[in-house]
Order: C-alpha cells, then sequence, then structure tokens
C-alpha cells in the first residue's frame, strides 16, 4: 500500500507526507495546477532540458502488464513522431487476445482485495501519483510533444488536467465514502456506495495523458480494478502512465496494461463476461459499437455491463450581429485549430450573422494566415501535424468533399511539412449549406465551416441542427442574446464570449450528450458515481 513516508523525495523540501495527510483531511481543498508560463526564462529552459532527455530515450521497448508481471512479446507496435515521422518513439509488446482473459482473470482477483481498502488508502495512491506526476511535469509534457505532436502549451495543458483528475478524483472518493443515514425510532437506514468490479478503460490518443488518467484513476479511487487499453497512437505515454500509478502503491493486478489494436482485442475485452463496466473516450463509431455488444449478455455473465462512453462533436460558434469581431475571429482561430484540431471540443462550425459576416471571414483569414506551422518540438509552433496517416488522408478527403460542397476561403500550404510528418495546413470553407457533409460530420482535424445565418434564430437552429451535443458557444455584447443562447442552444459545454476549448477540471466539469456520449461529465460531481454501485441496508431495532 501507498506510503508517503517512503515517497518523501521531493526537491526544494516540503513534505509529501504531511500534503498527502492535508489533502486527505479535507485541509487543503482541491485546486487546479497553474499552466506553466512559457514567458518565463527558467521555464522555457526546463522544457528544452525535458525535451533533450526524453530524446536521449527514443527508441525503448515497453512491456504490458499483467497481475503485476512485465510482459514482452515477439509481435511489437511501433509509435512514430508525427513531425518526424522517421523517428521512433517506442516499440510498444503488443498483448493478444489470450492476454486479455488473463488480465481480466488477474483484475477479478485483484478486486476481492482492492474493493475492501479503504477509500483514504485508495485516495493516497491517486495523490502520491500525483506528486510525481507533478516533479516530472515537463518530461510528461516532453513525452507527448515527441509522441502525439502537441505543441508544448498543449502538452502541458494535457499534464495539468491529468494532474487535476487525480487531485479531484481522490478528493471525490473519500466525499463519496460518507453513508448518508435516514434513521427513524426502531429502524436505521443506510445509503453507502461499493465499487462495481472488473473495469474496462479505453482511451483515445488525443489527450493522452489527461483522459487516460482521468478514467482510469476513477475507476481506481471507487475500487474497482482496471484493464487499460491505450490508443495505438500513444501507447508510450500510457505506458508511462501505468508504471507511475503502479509504483504509487497499487497491490498487484489491480492496475493491467494491454497494448494493442481495438480491431482485435477491443471486442474481446468488452464482450468478457467478467468485466462488470467499461469506460471509454474515442469516436462514436466505436462508442456505439462498444454500446451494442455490452448490451449483449454471454454465458456466465451475472450483471449487465455498466457502459460510460464520451463521444465526439460537431461544435458550432455563433457569431451575433454585435460580437466583437476581433474576440470572435480570435476565439474561433484557437478553438478550430488548437491541436490542429483535433479535440473532441473543437470548433467545426462557426454561424455569422448576416449583417457582420463578411467582415468577420476578412479577419478570420488574416488571423488564420499568421498561424505559425511547424513540428511540435518547435516553441514557436502554435499549429503542429496531425497524428497519423490515416489522419492526414481523411481530412484530405474531406477538403475534396467541401470544394464540392462550398466556397474554398482558405488552405494554408505546409511546403515541405508535408514531406517531414503528417501535416495538412488549416482550411477555412465558406458559404457553407448547413446541412453539408463538412458541417454535419466529424472531421477531426482542421476545417472550419463557415455558414452564413439571417438572424440569431436560424443561427441556433443551425446550431443545434447537429447529431452531436458537445461544446459551443457564442459571442454577443447582448444580455439577451446570450441568454437566449444559453437557454436554446443545446450542448454539454457551452461558452459565451470565449474559446470553446480547454476546459478545466472542477470549474468546467466536461461532457455532453446525444451521439456525443452517455455518461456524466468528466471532473465533476457525479462522474466518480458511475464507478460505484449504491446499497441501501434497514435495520430493525429495539
Ligand atoms: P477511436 O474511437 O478510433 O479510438 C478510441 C479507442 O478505442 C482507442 O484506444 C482504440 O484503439 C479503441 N478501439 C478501436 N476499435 C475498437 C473496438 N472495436 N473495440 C474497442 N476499442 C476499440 O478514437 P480516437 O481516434 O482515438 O479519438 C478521436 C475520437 O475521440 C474523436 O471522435 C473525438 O471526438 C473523441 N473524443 C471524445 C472526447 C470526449 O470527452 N467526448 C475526448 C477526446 C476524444
Amino acid at each position: 500500500m501507498a506510503d508517503p513516508n517512503e515517497v518523501n523525495v521531493r526537491e526544494g523540501g516540503g513534505n509529501l507526507a504531511s500534503d498527502i495527510e492535508a489533502a486527505l483531511s479535507g485541509e487543503v481543498p482541491f485546486s487546479n495546477l497553474p499552466l506553466a508560463d512559457f514567458s518565463q526564462e527558467e521555464i522555457t529552459k526546463a522544457m528544452q532540458d525535458a525535451l533533450a532527455l526524453v530524446e536521449k530515450n527514443l527508441g525503448k521497448d515497453y512491456p504490458f502488464v499483467i497481475g503485476g508481471e512485465l510482459l514482452h512479446s515477439d509481435d511489437k507496435s511501433v509509435s512514430l513522431n508525427p513531425s518526424h515521422i522517421h523517428q521512433e518513439i517506442g516499440h510498444i509488446s503488443k498483448a493478444s487476445t489470450v492476454d486479455v482473459g488473463d488480465a481480466v482473470t488477474a483484475a477479478k482477483e485483484a478486486f476481492k482485495a482492492w474493493s475492501h481498502t479503504s477509500a483514504r488508502e485508495r485516495a493516497m495512491v491517486l495523490l502520491v501519483a500525483a506528486e510525481e506526476m507533478r516533479h516530472r511535469k515537463y518530461e510528461l509534457a516532453a513525452w507527448q510533444v515527441y509522441e502525439e505532436g502537441k505543441n508544448w502549451v498543449e502538452a502541458d495543458a494535457d499534464l495539468a488536467e491529468s494532474i487535476d483528475y487525480l487531485e479531484y478524483y481522490a478528493r471525490e472518493a473519500l466525499r463519496l465514502d460518507m453513508p448518508l443515514r435516514f434513521d427513524i425510532p426502531g429502524e436505521t437506514n443506510e445509503y453507502f456506495y461499493e465499487p462495481r468490479g472488473v473495469c474496462v478503460v479505453i482511451a483515445p490518443w488525443n489527450f493522452p495523458l489527461a483522459i487516460s488518467a482521468g478514467m482510469t484513476t476513477a475507476a481506481l479511487a471507487a475500487g474497482n480494478t482496471v484493464i487499460y487499453k491505450p490508443s495505438g497512437d500513444s501507447p508510450v505515454v500510457g505506458a508511462i502512465m501505468v508504471d507511475i500509478l503502479n509504483r504509487s502503491g497499487l497491490p498487484t493486478g489491480v492496475l493491467n496494461f494491454v497494448p494493442g489494436p481495438g480491431a482485435e482485442i477491443g471486442d474481446p475485452l468488452v464482450s468478457h463476461p467478467d468485466v462488470d463496466l467499461i469506460a471509454f473516450t474515442g469516436s462514436r463509431e466505436v462508442g456505439l459499437r462498444i454500446v451494442r455488444l455490452a448490451g449483449d449478455t454471454r454465458e456466465g455473465q451475472r450483471g449487465i455491463k455498466r457502459v460510460i462512453a464520451e463521444m465526439g462533436g460537431k461544435n458550432a460558434l455563433i457569431v451575433a450581429e454585435d460580437a466583437d469581431l476581433e474576440a470572435a475571429a480570435m476565439g474561433t482561430v484557437i478553438s478550430a485549430y488548437g491541436y490542429q484540431g483535433q479535440k473532441c471540443s473543437a470548433c467545426s462550425r462557426a454561424i455569422v450573422l448576416e449583417g457582420v459576416y463578411d467582415k468577420y471571414l476578412e479577419i478570420l483569414t488574416e488571423k488564420t494566415m499568421q498561424i505559425t506551422i511547424g513540428p511540435a518540438e518547435d516553441p514557436d509552433a502554435f499549429f503542429g501535424p496531425l497524428i497519423n496517416e490515416a489522419a492526414r488522408k481523411k481530412v484530405l478527403r474531406y477538403i475534396e468533399i467541401g470544394k464540392h460542397e462550398a466556397r474554398l476561403a482558405l488552405h494554408r500550404d505546409v511546403g515541405s511539412l508535408a514531406d517531414e510528418g503528417y501535416f495538412v495546413g488549416p482550411v477555412i470553407f465558406a458559404d457553407v449549406p448547413p446541412r453539408a457533409r463538412i458541417a454535419q460530420e466529424e472531421i477531426f482535424g482542421p476545417v472550419l465551416s463557415v455558414i452564413r445565418a439571417k438572424d440569431i434564430d436560424e443561427a441556433i437552429e443551425v446550431a443545434n441542427d447537429s447529431d452531436y451535443a458537445l461544446t459551443g458557444g457564442a459571442y454577443s455584447a447582448s444580455r439577451e442574446t446570450l441568454d437566449r443562447v444559453k437557454r436554446e442552444f443545446k450542448v454539454g459545454n457551452l461558452y459565451l464570449n470565449r474559446k470553446i476549448t480547454g476546459s478545466v477540471v472542477n470549474r468546467q466539469p466536461f461532457g455532453g450528450f446525444k451521439m456525443s456520449g452517455i455518461g456524466s461529465k468528466a471532473g465533476g460531481p457525479d462522474y466518480l458515481r458511475q464507478f460505484m454501485i449504491p446499497r441501501t441496508v434497514t435495520e430493525k431495532i429495539g
């Protein structure tokens, strides 16, 4: 079990054991980790040093982990740097379908003891791991620069969010550990939560540490055991997370790691009769498949599987006639092209009122022309590569579709970067019909559809005309318009007069509905409950 006294190796002094005790006792409430300020020389230097350190460690072998054993197989996948596709990040042993069965057995066995550990002990593991992540902050961000093509700021934000999840879910586990009592004379009633069992965590690559750590530690904090499958595009970051958590005091078999292609090991994982719950974040296509498969019961299965699925988006920003157009265009650029549009929350539709349409488009185009494009390790690059060749082909296909559906207003050339990595420059389509494919389908790349609306009624109607309901926003100077958008634009996370990406744990719990997902918001007060079973015990007394 985690012992903070044994990991009290803090640089710059401070006592970890007493800090963890203060968090566990509620004396130190949750607070978000501030983002790195790269305008400060010593912080830039720390990131440069971390990039150099990680570069020296590229190309190593990573095992899968079952029941505490580190296992290597001959069947390995190679993780590549999307900015420089000749550069290998690591070689990862793939778990087979047989290994998946072994992982479920190990997790089921470990559940017997882990489900009886106290919330305090479980929370302590998360807090110890959070401390290690803070300690290795720049190094962990640097891995994402190399493996996922995130620029410095995006990589740091993912890291901060990861630590926030650990700190937040540790405290949530303690909060939910207090049974509610409804006693009357002659009868006691107790309402409390218990863990569900074996949880399969299936994660995407685009927030390689934050989403993986969020789903995994929520499951663990609630007392479940976990089989974690990272994305094939972020296995090294996944392996590092597993190593940190396992060294932070998790007993053997509580967290198992099965990297491998979703198409091969996904179905056996989801369908296994001894899996009780699946926490998935990824595309609608895979999410719906998981929901369907999890709904079937197999021989020997004792319960109905619970599925938490966070899926895609086709997010819109409304620009009203009284909007500050400079701010609206800037908010659109950051929301549409941050991490090359590869965020579930990214803006892919700008719905602009007639009266300001031309002016907005002009400013938007100007600002998009100013974006700096380059490899992710370049501190000046705002815009980097797409994650892999399939993503590049998909985006290029949609650009061709868009040329038949709308007017191509801008497609930035990336020059020779396209030979070096998976680069596709930012794209703006103007005069896009609201029902066009480029305005309805999730592209997951830097392609923005600008749509004309005659008034705010039409803008809201177009904004809601989507299968998805994840994020959205509006720019307006009018209280009345903002209130109306708040009431009528139905999305999980709505942002007014600001960018629509970059939600923060606890302050902006995150998640959508319709085809964007089933589940309560990550980083919010209902999230952990989904990983638990509520029970009521009534006793007649006297
Ligand atoms: P993806 O659906 O392709 O993959 C997600 C995970 O599912 C990966 O680990 C993959 O290996 C696995 N997988 C693939 N086939 C599977 C199968 N048959 N059974 C089980 N698992 C399988 O998605 P991605 O490309 O990794 O991520 C991008 C998608 O994720 C986008 O649609 C984006 O909007 C969405 N996303 C949503 C959120 C959110 O919070 N709503 C956050 C991030 C990303």
